[in-house]
């Protein structure tokens, strides 16, 4: 038996609670992991309210990012002690994931524990962290530069929009937070961002093409959001779009893509290549400083991650959760 987070859903309804919990409920894998700590994200927010069909099995321990030690590995990949890290690929929807003190995975999904970050360290960047260097790099690709102007960041003190602020400002950018939370102004700037936006007035209906004022942008909010973001970026510049905070609909014009060769890149975290994971670890670890993981993340132990995945979805915590086991 082990303890772990349990969503189940049968006759008595959709529920989750903290629980003793049988090995056979584990799916099957070739690595059995020990798991030190996870983290909550948004998704993890919406499994365990059970407010969107993020869980696809039952029972099941939601958690999509964790980092452990290995106990048990059959397909040689790994060794018993090694430490590994885990984000994605349907870990917590369809297969048991992080919120648990033991995890049956499959080889292929894990990554080494990059070198240069402790487990709790880790799960403070986790998914979201993770996701906000493949925007990064999205925006890199497209060739937004910071000569070109400032880059705006959409669900500010979000855990994606945390990590894309310090992302970009450490990468030399000049960076706009739009956020719900104004108040927040002073963690915001002290993250690297030189600009506070209401996301208010990105919220509301605007013109197919506004000013041009944006190089690029990382986009958490979707909906209204992202088609005003669109319509605000300059000539030839880009916007990585990876989240749905405020909907999933793009109530859109194609004009600044027909007008302007305005980029959308989409981007996908779940179910990226190994070697897209490890590029991305690798520019975390360069990139992000102790004081910043200090700033933006807390640590919880599983026995609160029910309530405070809770709290996510209301806009009550600002940042990252790393999950204790
Ligand atoms: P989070 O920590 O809960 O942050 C979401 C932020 O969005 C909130 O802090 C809030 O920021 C803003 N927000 C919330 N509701 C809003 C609304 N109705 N309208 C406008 N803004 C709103 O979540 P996260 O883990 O950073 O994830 C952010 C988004 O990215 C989620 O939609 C998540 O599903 C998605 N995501 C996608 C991938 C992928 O692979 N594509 C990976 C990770 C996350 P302010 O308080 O600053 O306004």
């Amino acid at each position: 038996m082990f303890k772990a987070v349990l969503i189940e859903k049968d006759e008595q309804g959709y529920r989750a609670a903290l629980k003793q919990v049988d090995e056979s409920v584990l799916p099957e894998g070739d690595v059995t992991v020990k798991v030190s700590h996870s983290t909550l994200n948004y998704k993890d927010g919406l499994a365990i309210s059970g407010k969107s069909p993020v869980v696809r099995q039952f029972p099941m321990i939601p958690g999509i990012d964790l980092v452990g030690e290995v106990t048990e590995c059959t397909s040689g990949k790994f060794n018993v002690g090694d430490k590994v890290l885990l984000n994605g690929f349907g870990v917590g929807e369809v297969h048991c994931g992080g919120l648990g003190e033991v995890a049956r995975l499959k080889s292929e999904w894990l990554i080494p524990l990059p070198a240069g970050f402790t487990p709790a360290q880790a799960m403070a960047i986790g998914t979201a962290g993770y996701t906000a260097m493949l925007c990064v790099m999205a925006l890199e690709k497209q060739g937004v530069k910071p000569e070109d102007g400032t880059v705006l960041v959409t669900g500010a003190n979000g855990g994606v929009g945390s990590f894309a602020i310090a992302l970009l400002a450490k990468l030399g950018y000049t960076v706009a937070a739009s956020t719900g939370r104004v108040n927040e102004a002073d963690y915001l700037k002290k993250l690297g961002a030189s600009e506070i936006i209401d996301r208010a007035t990105l919220s509301e209906k605007g013109r197919p093409l506004g000013k041009e004022i944006w190089a690029g942008a990382v986009d958490t909010v979707g909906s209204q959001t992202l088609a005003n973001v669109c319509s605000q970026i300059k000539y030839g510049g880009a916007v990585a779009a990876c989240g749905l905070a405020g909907g999933f609909d793009l109530p859109a014009t194609v004009m600044p893509f027909i007008l302007r060769g305005v980029t959308l890149a989409g981007v996908d975290s779940v179910m990226r290549s190994l070697e897209d994971r490890q590029q991305a670890w690798t520019r975390l670890a360069e990139l992000v400083d102790a004081s910043v993981l200090d700033s933006i993340a807390v640590t919880i132990p599983l026995e609160d991650a029910i309530e405070t995945a809770n709290g996510l979805l209301e806009g009550k915590v600002r940042g990252r959760v790393v999950v204790e086991i």
